[in-house]
């Protein structure tokens, strides 16, 4: 196990930059999941963090030992990718078994270290197949398995689960962070999914057009997003954006078409530059209730608009109301089935201690 530490690390193709001064340290024995949409950089950085990339500018330390320039053979690292990668002439055994061959494992060493693995990912009673006899999903076992057996001190993993359908990719994903736990091993992971970074990771490091926006827990960057794009990025359905005016309206409010939300006093110092301006106010879908439908639990501060449903979206466990809220359309998610009528008036009740507002131009966190 090591820290893995990115310092200031730039990739260019070209005049194009795919990843941005990016600085970042993944503690020993981490679990920190790379999200972002594609193309903003995740996996140039992996490639960048197992030497089958060279950063243009900054530096890679694995502990304290400059990896930067090193080859992959010399890192101790493995990688699964989403593409299982495994080799279709080679018995399972010997897929797994290819990695310790190659650093010329003595072979008693080999059987017990191939047993460990394959016992770990409950794969023992495959191991005298071909690929070809395999499921998906016992492919990505064996692509796992042959990962873990070397017991590198970085495991990257590139969107391993995408190739999986989805009822496995929910389990695959418990089991791979329960194999993690159990292994201890500094592990980085690709995705572009927020599901499986919010249920993975230790910690999230959101990137976007090269760049990381934000690195935190998963319930930090869920509650704290520190920008628009990330607070939409992650959550479903997403967090609703609407436009809204600072006022100084019976003391300090926020007024958008068809609504206007009266703010609790404290709010006043960090919008103290904004007042007359327009910023972005942001609601996710779950911090909301229709008043005499459902009640939000453990708040303390709440405002009022009125609306009027729109359109139900029954989920089973839960309801999501699109209701009109002036010339907007807001997304109002309540527990259980909540057969509202379309074109009923109600009452929309927000949580004024999760509403978050944007700045407008620069799109960053103000509250
Ligand atoms: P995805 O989820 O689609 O794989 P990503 O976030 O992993 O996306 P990268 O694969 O890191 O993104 O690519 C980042 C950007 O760099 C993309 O615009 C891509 O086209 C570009 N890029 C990656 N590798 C090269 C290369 N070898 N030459 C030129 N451009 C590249």
């Amino acid at each position: 196990m090591v820290e893995v530490k990115l310092e200031g690390i730039t990739k260019r193709f070209g005049d194009f930059e795919a990843v941005k001064d990016l600085t970042l340290t993944i503690k020993d024995g981490e679990f920190l999941v790379l999200l972002g949409p594609s193309g903003c950089g995740k996996t140039t950085t992996l490639r960048m963090i197992s030497g089958l990339e060279t950063p243009s500018e900054g530096k890679i330390y694995f502990g304290d030992r400059d990896v930067t320039y090193l080859p992959p053979k010399d890192r101790n690292i493995s990688m699964v990718f989403q593409s299982y990668a495994v080799w279709p002439h080679m018995k399972v055994f010997d897929n797994i078994a290819f990695p310790l061959r190659v650093k010329k494992y003595p072979e008693d060493e080999i059987t017990r270290r191939v047993k460990w693995a394959a016992e770990l990912l409950q794969i023992e009673s495959l191991l005298d197949r071909y690929p070809g006899q395999l499921s998906g999903g016992q492919r990505q076992r064996v692509a796992v398995a042959r990962a873990i057996v070397v017991e590198p001190d970085v495991l990257l993993m590139d969107e391993p689960l995408s190739n999986l359908d989805a009822k496995l990719r929910v389990a695959m994903r418990a089991e791979i962070k329960k194999l993690q736990t159990k292994l201890n091993v500094t592990t980085i992971y690709v995705t572009h999914d927020q599901v499986e970074a919010m249920t993975m990771g230790d910690r999230i490091a959101v990137m976007n057009k090269g760049r990381l926006l934000q690195v935190g827990p998963p319930t930090e960057v869920y509650l704290k997003p520190n920008s628009l794009f990330v607070a939409t990025f992650i959550g479903a359905p997403e967090m609703n954006i609407l436009s809204a005016a600072v006022t100084e309206r019976e003391g300090l409010a926020l007024e958008g078409d068809g609504f206007i939300v009266p703010l609790p006093e404290d709010f006043r110092e960090l919008l103290l530059d904004y007042i007359g301006k327009d910023v972005l106010l942001g609601i996710r879908p779950e911090h909301m209730t229709v008043k005499g439908v459902s009640t939000l639990e453990h708040v303390t501060r709440t405002a009022e608009i009125d609306g009027i449903v729109d359109f139900i979206e029954a989920l089973g466990t839960d309801t999501i109301v699109h209701a009109k809220v002036g010339g907007n359309i807001i997304k109002i998610k309540l527990p259980g089935h909540i057969p509202l009528p379309v074109g009923e008036k109600i009452k929309i009740e927000i949580d004024l201690d999760n509403i978050h507002i944007f700045d407008r131009d620069t799109e960053k966190a103000i509250i």
